[in-house]
This record gives structure tokens, C-alpha cells and sequence, in this order.
């Protein structure tokens, strides 16, 4: 899959790699030819060496961009549905190999729609992009950050127990409560955590079932209370 390949050197040196690739193959296409029917046109030689490579760094970023388009939200940055699954999936997996626990948080801005109705939508938007500033100021380089939903998002930690995802959840909505630029909103966080590879919907609706305890409270983190850990 390619999502995997999202967050390592791989996918940021697409276009290098590529290119180099169809400098290779000019290159052994060309020596190939010369070596069958030795012409001395060399500028046509190099000018088709140059033109492969150009066209494959054009190819690389062509692919690196349909990757970015297929994994990551154009307004938050942040990656979209597809990875968020993707992603968890396969840490659930892991979890059945490694003695760690998983956490998953899912967060919802409180009363969002008073921001889009009273300072129009592109506060709105901008508002998006705060919050997601925020997560990522407040996160680790494991972590992934995925929008869920039009003001939901929501966040795997690997390798994080209900007690450490908990902290981290108080930690963000302390930290967009009293952020001057998150127009003074507040979030409700819901966290569930497993240690077991359990199903991806079984994981969510815990996480759903925090999350709509603390909406009626409001500016609140919820742990579900989840029979399956035992970390
Ligand atoms: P609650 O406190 O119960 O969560 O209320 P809420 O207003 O946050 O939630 P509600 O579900 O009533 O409204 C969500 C709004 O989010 C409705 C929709 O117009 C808006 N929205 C969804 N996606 C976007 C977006 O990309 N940009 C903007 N500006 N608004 C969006
Ligand atoms: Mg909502
Ligand atoms: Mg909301």
C-alpha cells in the first residue's frame, strides 16, 4: 500500500529516484545501440539521456502527487480518511507481535458551526487549519493526525496507554482552550485504547461512545471504560 511509504525518505525522493532510474535506462538503452551501431552523433545520444531524465523526474512528481492527493486533506494538511485507516489497521496488527497498547483518540470542535455562521466559512477554514497547527505542535512523529470528518479528527498513538492518551488528550484541549488563535473555541475528546488486535469499528465506536459523553459537558476528554485492555 502506498501510505505506507507516506512518512519515510522514499516517498520525499520519489522524483530522485525515479529520475535517476530513467537515467539508467536511457544511459543502458543508448550504450546498448552505440555498442550495436557505433554513430558518433553524441549530441543525440546526450540529448536523449537528458530528456528521459527530465521526463522521469516530471513522472516522479506526477506520482508523488497523486500519493499526496490520495492520503492527505488539501486544508489541514493533515492525512485524510483513507490513511487513518490504513494506517490503523495495520498498527492494530502489530499489536499481536509488540506488548504495547494502542490509543485512539477522536476529537470534535464544540459548537463549530457558531464560527462559520458568525464569521463566515472561511474562518471557518481557518479555524480548521489552527486547530490542526495545534495537534501537530502537541504531537509526537508516530503519531497520526488524520481529519475524520468536517470538524472531526482524529489521532492513533502507538505504543500509548489509556493513562499516557488520556495526558496527551487534556494536553491539546488545554492547548486550543487557551490558543488566542483558535477563535476561543473548545474541543471534546473521546480516547479508547486497546491492547488487543481488535476490529477497527469496535475501536471507533468505544472512542464515539467517550466522545458523546463528553458533549454533554462540553471543553471535556472522556477515556471509554474498554474491556478489552489490560494495559
Ligand atoms: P457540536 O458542539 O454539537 O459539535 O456542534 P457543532 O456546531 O460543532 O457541530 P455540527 O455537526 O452541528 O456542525 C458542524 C458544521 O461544520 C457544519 C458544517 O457546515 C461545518 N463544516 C464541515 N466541514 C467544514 C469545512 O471544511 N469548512 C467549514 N468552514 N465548515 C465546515
Ligand atoms: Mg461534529
Ligand atoms: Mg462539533
Amino acid at each position: 500500500r502506498w501510505s505506507f511509504y507516506m512518512r519515510n525518505a522514499l516517498y520525499r525522493n520519489i522524483p530522485i529516484y525515479i529520475g535517476l532510474g530513467g537515467l539508467l535506462i536511457s544511459f543502458i538503452v543508448c550504450f546498448v545501440y552505440y555498442s550495436i551501431q557505433p554513430t558518433f552523433y553524441n549530441y543525440f545520444w546526450i540529448s536523449v539521456i537528458v530528456f528521459s531524465t527530465v521526463i522521469s523526474v516530471f513522472c516522479g512528481l506526477w506520482i508523488k502527487n497523486i500519493i499526496y492527493y490520495a492520503y492527505k486533506d488539501p486544508l489541514t494538511d493533515l492525512f485524510n480518511r483513507r490513511y487513518l485507516y490504513e494506517k490503523l489497521e495495520s498498527e492494530l496488527k502489530r499489536l499481536n507481535r509488540s506488548k504495547t497498547a494502542l490509543s485512539l483518540v477522536i476529537i470534535d470542535i464544540d459548537h463549530f458551526k457558531r464560527v462559520n455562521d458568525k464569521y463566515g466559512h472561511l474562518a471557518g477554514d481557518k479555524l480548521l487549519t489552527r486547530i490542526s497547527e495545534v495537534f501537530k505542535a502537541n504531537s509526537r512523529e508516530i503519531d497520526t493526525i488524520a481529519r475524520w470528518g468536517g470538524e472531526e479528527f482524529a489521532i492513533i498513538l502507538p505504543d500509548t496507554d489509556s493513562q499516557g492518551a488520556l495526558k496527551y488528550a487534556e494536553r491539546l484541549r488545554k492547548a486550543i482552550e487557551k490558543s488566542e488563535k483558535c477563535f476561543g473555541v473548545t474541543v471534546c475528546i473521546g480516547v479508547a485504547t486497546t491492547d488487543k488486535p481488535i476490529a477497527i469499528d469496535i475501536l471507533f465506536a468505544e472512542a464515539d461512545k467517550a466522545l458523546f459523553q463528553a458533549k454533554s459537558v462540553r471543553n471535556k476528554v472522556v477515556g471509554a471504560n474498554f474491556p478489552l485492555c489490560e494495559i
